[in-house]
């Protein structure tokens, strides 16, 4: 080794000792007769100390050097007498005898230090000196330190970790593929999996019964913020269990992750159904840190002169704990943000519950202070609080609501990024009417869409309603499609699993049936013929004893950001890519050559 000792480890108890250090220059002082030297590596910072009068050519050579030079120092540990309380090291510094430069290097583009001077793109740039920052690095230790827990809760468990293929076929089903030419297979393509979901299912039917990996999955989606394109999973998988013993078997996972990993006991996950959590929050992924349910006011708001709510399908209220008090400015602004294109609300109507007991509203010329106590009692407001009541179409006011509670959420500092609130959401619906979904391929739209993906099984209560939609579709009455928004929709044994308002990971118990699994493929629009040139192999693969199986994968990358009390995922991945898709370090994608191209024998079309 270079070294004895690295840069994050020498105590006040080392002192006297001779040790050799390698690292980087962080910074470097010049104090007249002194030069002091912070070397930094992986673990830490250690200072170095340099004296005129010890060894004056070692002084020179130490204040020339720059900044992230490599050097390898040996020298003596000695007590410091401006003791640095901020540095577990501080209390000690380096009297270098020998100064060994193993590497020049350039000024970085940025400074190296946690509050740098680099903007996002220059820091992507030059990622591998980002990722010199102790922010950065610290961040992949976390992950690093999920995975191997991860690893051993699951390996205690017998779950064995099984590499499934890169290299796939493309299935028109949930988002676009990324596709790979072949070379040897001419005009043919391997698919990047978007998840190992079949090849899980075949281990199961292999009789592996607990599968697991932590696998790279890729979907090649309009990147929105916290998206992307590569992503990776902690994919899961288990034969001989009901919903029940995979909710809990990873809900011990979580309980032990935080436990672990951050020292957090978390208390036993409640559990809320789809149509509950629509209901209460407007959302299928509700923020459950503060409670401000949707409260509907149909009942309450509807027939007075108010055109507005008497024309709505929905009114509902919120209840801001102790925001009576919000200004005329500060509601204007709320308005206005509710009336933002991606709120897509028209207006915004408020009640103050003023601490004094009248109740003030912008709707006063409408209703009397009756009628708004009426209002108050329904929402459980109290004196001091401020109700905020938005109307209209069913399905976009929940959606609008539910996006303004979060706004309050954050407004009255209900997000707490430190508080950990956990929520199984069950009961998802299996399937839904695709109206056309722009991360989806134009040909799947109008058509049913698997909600989970099409291996999801129903719940056993909602079978009938698979077998009469199936008899609909054989007699052919679909064909006036709108009809079908009327159809009750079969819930499905499938489950997210939610902290503070992310998803950090969904599942089903799966189809282990081959005439079921046809059914299913039926609702969704395949052919027998298409259902079994994609995925005949899983079909063929059930009539060989395939046992019933059900699993769950998490999204590791927010799982990290998470426990890093962090909103992207990409500072918890080492390379990631920007929001075009690029990655700006090694810039791709990019062409590839004619004959790389002759021998795929592809060929691009003119670019205007
Ligand atoms: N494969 C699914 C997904 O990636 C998860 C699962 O059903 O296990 O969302």
């Amino acid at each position: 080794m270079l070294r004895t000792n690295t840069c994050g480890e020498l105590r006040i108890e080392d002192v006297s000792k001779e040790v050799t250090l390698c690292g980087w220059v962080q910074k470097s002082r010049d104090l007249g007769g002194m030069t002091f030297i912070d070397l930094r590596d992986r673990y830490g910072l250690t200072q170095l100390v340099f004296n005129l009068d010890w060894d004056s050519n070692l002084c020179k050579q130490a204040r020339a050097l720059g900044r992230e030079f490599v050097l390898q120092i040996t020298g003596t540990v000695i007590e410091r007498e401006n003791k640095n309380k901020n540095t577990p090291s501080g209390d000690i510094e380096i009297k270098v005898s020998v100064l060994t430069i193993l590497n020049s290097s350039l000024t970085p583009p940025f400074t190296i230090e946690d509050d740098t001077d680099g903007g996002d793109e220059l820091r992507m740039k030059y990622r591998y000196l980002d990722l010199r920052r102790a922010m950065v690095r610290k961040n992949l230790e976390l992950r690093h330190r999920i995975a191997i827990e991860t690893r051993n809760y699951l390996d205690k468990l017998n779950f064995i970790e099984v590499e499934t293929p890169v290299l796939i076929k493309s299935t028109p089903e949930g988002a676009r593929d990324f596709v790979v030419p072949s070379r040897m297979n001419k005009n043919q393509f391997y698919a990047l999996p978007q998840s190992p979901q079949t090849f899980k299912q075949l281990l199961m039917v292999s009789g592996f019964d607990r599968y697991y990996q932590i696998v790279k999955c890729f979907r090649d989606e309009d990147l929105r913020a916290d998206r992307q394109p590569e992503f990776t999973q902690i994919d899961c998988e288990m034969s001989f269990v009901e919903q029940e013993d995979i909710l809990n078997t990873f809900e011990g996972l979580l309980v032990y992750l935080f436990k672990t990993v951050k020292n957090i006991d978390i208390p036993k996950i409640p559990r809320m159904s789809y149509a509950q959590a629509m209901k209460h929050y407007g959302n299928d992924k509700p923020d459950t840190r503060f409670e401000m349910k949707l409260i509907d006011l149909n009942s309450v708001c509807k027939g007075k002169n108010f055109n507005l709510f008497n024309e709505a399908e929905l009114i509902i209220g919120l209840c801001a704990t102790g925001a009576a008090e919000y200004t005329r400015k500060q509601l204007d602004e709320l308005t206005e943000w509710v009336k933002r294109p991606q709120i897509g609300a028209s207006g915004l109507v408020y009640v103050r519950y003023q601490n004094d007991g009248t109740l003030k509203s912008s709707v006063d010329k409408f209703y009397s202070e009756e009628d708004l106590k009426k209002w108050a009692e329904v929402c459980d407001a109290k004196k001091g609080d401020l109700i905020l009541v938005l109307a209209g179409n069913k399905h976009e006011i929940r959606k609008a609501a539910s996006e303004l509670r979060l706004e309050l959420g954050n407004r009255l500092g209900l997000r707490d990024k430190n508080k950990f609130s956990c929520l199984w959401v069950v009961d998802f619906p299996l399937i839904e009417w695709n109206e056309g979904d722009p991360n989806v391929l134009a040909s799947l739209s109008g058509r049913w869409h698997a909600k989970h993906h099409p291996f999801t099984s129903p719940k056993k209560e909602d079978l009938y309603i698979i077998n009469s939609m199936i008899s609909e579709i054989r007699e052919e009455i679909i064909a006036d499609r709108p009809m079908n928004y009327k159809v009750q929709i079969p819930r499905a044994m499938a489950y997210d699993i939610v902290v503070n308002g992310v998803e950090i990971g969904g599942g089903s118990i799966r189809i282990h049936n081959k005439d079921l699994q046809g059914k299913m493929f039926e609702i969704l629009g395949f052919s027998k013929e298409e259902a079994q040139k994609q995925f005949g192999f899983l079909m063929n693969a059930f009539e060989f004893g395939a046992p019933p199986h059900g699993g769950i994968a998490l999204g590791f990358d927010r799982l990290c950001s998470m426990f890093g009390g962090a909103d992207s995922i990409r500072d918890f991945i080492a390379f990631p890519k920007n929001n075009s898709g690029r990655d700006v370090m090694i810039d791709a994608p990019s062409e590839i050559s004619a004959e790389q191209l002759d021998e795929l024998e592809i060929e691009l079309k003119k670019q205007p």
